[in-house]
C-alpha cells in the first residue's frame, strides 16, 4: 500500500495534517474516529431515518404527478430504497469508519438514482415537475448527512451524470427545457458541494487547532514536569537536592506523623580530595549516594544532597529505632564499601561517614530548621567522639533549681 501524500491544508509538518481533500494524516484521522467517530455513526443514523420520512411524503407528490407509475414508484421506494436505508442505518453504528462512509456515499446514491429513473420513465403530462426532487436528494447528502468532502465529490458527480442522462433520455421534453433543467441541477450540485465543502473545511480545521493546543499543552506540562524535576535534584548524585528537602521537610513537619533526619557527613572529605584529586571525590560521592539510595526503608524516606560531602536522609512515621537502625546500617554498608582514603591522618585508611541523628518528638508539631539543627549538632557531637560513628540529638536536661 502506497504512502498518501499530503499536501498540508493545515497543521505544521510534525503535527495533526489536513489535505486538500480534507483528509486526516492517518494518525490523526484515527484519533478523530476515536473521539467523534460514534457520535458521527448516530447522526448518519438519525439523518437517515429523518430523510427516509421526506423522501417518503414523495410518494403523495407521485400519486400526483405520476399516476402511471405509482405502484412501480411505491414498490421501489417503500420496498427497495426505504429497506436499504433501514438497514443500512441499522448497520452505520456497527461499522468500521472506512464502510460507514462509503455506504453512507451508496446509500445517497441509491436515493438519488430511484427519481430520476421515475423521472425518466414517467409519461404522465406533468412528470416532468417530479424533476425538483432530484435537487433536495443533492441538498440532503451533501449539507444534511455531510458525506466527507470527497464522497461528496463523488455523490455529486454520479448524482449529475445519472439526473443528465435521465433527461437526455426521456422523450418529448424540449431542448429550452432540457437546457434550464440542466442548469438548475448543475448548480444545485455546485451550490450544495460547496457548502459540504465548507462545513467539512471548518470541522477539519477546527479538529487540527484543538488537537495542536491538546499536543502544545502536552508538550508544555513534560517540559514543566522534566523543569520541576531538574530544580530538585543534584547534578552530581542525582540525588534530591536541598531545595526538595527544604519543600518535603515543611510538608512533612506540617503533618501529624514523627519526623526524623539523618545528618551524613563523610569524614576527612578535604583530604580525600587533596590525595587523589577532585573527579576521584566526586566519584566517591557518587558511590556513597548510591548507598544511601540502596538502604533506604520503603515508606517515602528520601536521601537529599545537603550541600558538599553532606547529605541528610528524612524519615517520616517510621517506628521509634528504625532511624537508629538505618543510621547502624549506613555507617557499616560506607565501610563495607572500603574504598581507599590514603590521605587521612588517622590509622583508618577508608572511606567513612559521621551521622548525627534527631527525631521530632511524637504528637509534637515540629520544625525543620530545628530538626536540622539537631541533627547538625549530633554530627559534631559525633566528629568531636573520632568520627565513623553516629550520635543521636538528646535534648539538654534542664538543671535542678539550687537551695538558696
Ligand atoms: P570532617 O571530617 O570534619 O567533615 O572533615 P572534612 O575534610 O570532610 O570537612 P571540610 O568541611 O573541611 O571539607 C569538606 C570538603 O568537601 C571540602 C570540599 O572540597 C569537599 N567537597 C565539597 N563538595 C564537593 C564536591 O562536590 N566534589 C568534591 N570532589 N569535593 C567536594
Ligand atoms: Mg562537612
Ligand atoms: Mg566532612
Amino acid at each position: 500500500m502506497g504512502t498518501r501524500r499530503h499536501r498540508t491544508l493545515s497543521g505544521g509538518s510534525d503535527g495533526p495534517q489536513v489535505d486538500g481533500w480534507l483528509r486526516f494524516d492517518p494518525e490523526t484521522e484515527a484519533q478523530f474516529e476515536a473521539e467523534a467517530g460514534e457520535a458521527r455513526a448516530y447522526h448518519l443514523r438519525y439523518i437517515v431515518w429523518f430523510g427516509l420520512c421526506l423522501y417518503n411524503i414523495y410518494n403523495i407528490t407521485g400519486a400526483l404527478l405520476t399516476p402511471d407509475i405509482i405502484v412501480t414508484a411505491l414498490i421501489l421506494r417503500i420496498g427497495v430504497v426505504t429497506t436499504i436505508s433501514l438497514s443500512l442505518a441499522w448497520a452505520v453504528v456497527h461499522l468500521s469508519a472506512f464502510w460507514r462512509e462509503r455506504l453512507a456515499l451508496l446509500g445517497m446514491i441509491n436515493a438519488h438514482l430511484l427519481p430520476s429513473v421515475l423521472f425518466a420513465v414517467t409519461r404522465a403530462e406533468f412528470g416532468a415537475y417530479t424533476f425538483g426532487e432530484l435537487t433536495l436528494t443533492l441538498v440532503y447528502g451533501n449539507m444534511l448527512m455531510a458525506l466527507r468532502f470527497r464522497h461528496a465529490a463523488v455523490f455529486t458527480a454520479v448524482a449529475l451524470a445519472i439526473t443528465l442522462t435521465a433527461l437526455m433520455l426521456k422523450p418529448g421534453v424540449p431542448l429550452h427545457l432540457e437546457i434550464a433543467l440542466a442548469v438548475q441541477i448543475v448548480t444545485a450540485g455546485i451550490f450544495s458541494l460547496s457548502a459540504n465543502y465548507l462545513m467539512e473545511r471548518r470541522r477539519c480545521l477546527d479538529y487540527v487547532t484543538a488537537l495542536t493546543a491538546t499536543h502544545r499543552a502536552e508538550r508544555a506540562e513534560v517540559s514543566h514536569r522534566h523543569l520541576t524535576e531538574m530544580s530538585q535534584t543534584d547534578a552530581l548524585t542525582g540525588l534530591p537536592n536541598r531545595r526538595y528537602l527544604d519543600d518535603r521537610l515543611a510538608v512533612w513537619c506540617a503533618g501529624p506523623n514523627r519526623v526524623a533526619t539523618l545528618m551524613i557527613d563523610v569524614d576527612d572529605f578535604k583530604l580525600y580530595n587533596d590525595s587523589l584529586g577532585h573527579p576521584a571525590g566526586d566519584d566517591c560521592l557518587r558511590q556513597l549516594a548510591q548507598v544511601f539510595r540502596n538502604a533506604l526503608p520503603d515508606n517515602g524516606a528520601f536521601c537529599a544532597r545537603f550541600g558538599g560531602e553532606e547529605f541528610v536522609i528524612a524519615l517520616q512515621d517510621a517506628p521509634a529505632g528504625v532511624a537508629q537502625q538505618l543510621a547502624r546500617r549506613i555507617v557499616t554498608d560506607v565501610r563495607a564499601l572500603a574504598i581507599a582514603h590514603p590521605g587521612r591522618g588517622d590509622s583508618t585508611a577508608i572511606v567513612t561517614v559521621s551521622v548525627g541523628l534527631a527525631a521530632a518528638a511524637a504528637h509534637e508539631p515540629a520544625n525543620p530548621g530545628t530538626l536540622i539543627a539537631q541533627s547538625d549538632a549530633s554530627l559534631y557531637a559525633a566528629k568531636r567522639a573520632g568520627r565513623n560513628r553516629i550520635e543521636t540529638y538528646r535534648p539538654p536536661v534542664p538543671r535542678a533549681a539550687g537551695f538558696a
